[in-house]
């Protein structure tokens, strides 16, 4: 079971674990992937067995682009995690990704949490961030092989206007 540190935490992922197994061994590669139902087609990005649509158990990993836009975020002020405290404050993301934007109902998304982060792999600063910016996937490496997922803003001109929350 390969054991990885992150932050000062570490990180155990069980060969016999299917939710995330899969998941970090396409990051290593610098692939993105979702799971994709093998009855209804239908991408998701939360954790779970069961496709939320047609409730079927049966589902394989798709790479997917990694782009896509804030759809939603928080800033974390204070954190009771030790190792993200110099981190703080800090930005998570609600990432809705190109694919399947609207599908299958208008108000649903391929959506999948990551932190936002700049150039040098730090979190980006708040009033940078914003609802409908254009983001990227970006992989942090670790050691040993280690590599996580996150996003940064592309600089792309947004479809829509942007927004933020008011502090
Ligand atoms: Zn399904």
């Amino acid at each position: 079971m390969p054991t990885y540190e992150y932050r000062g935490q570490l990180i155990s992922i069980s060969d016999a674990d299917s939710e995330y197994k899969g998941y970090f061994e396409a990051a290593s590669a610098h692939r993105l992937v979702v799971k994709k139902c093998s009855d209804c087609g239908l991408l998701r990005g939360e954790p779970g067995p069961g496709c939320p649509w047609c409730t079927s158990l049966a589902w394989e990993w798709q790479e997917v682009s990694g782009k896509g836009i804030i759809y939603s975020y928080q800033i974390v002020a204070h954190t009771v995690i030790p190792s993200f405290r110099d981190w703080a404050p800090f930005p998570i993301v609600l990432v809705e990704l190109d694919e399947q934007r609207g599908q299958p109902d208008p108000g649903d998304g391929l959506r999948i949490t990551a932190n936002l982060v700049d150039a040098d792999m730090e979190p980006e600063r708040e009033e940078n961030v914003a609802i409908g910016k254009r983001v990227e996937v970006v992989f942090f490496d670790g050691e040993d092989g280690f590599s996580l997922p996150q996003f940064r803003l592309t600089g792309e001109v947004p479809e829509n206007e942007v927004w933020t929350h008011q502090a």
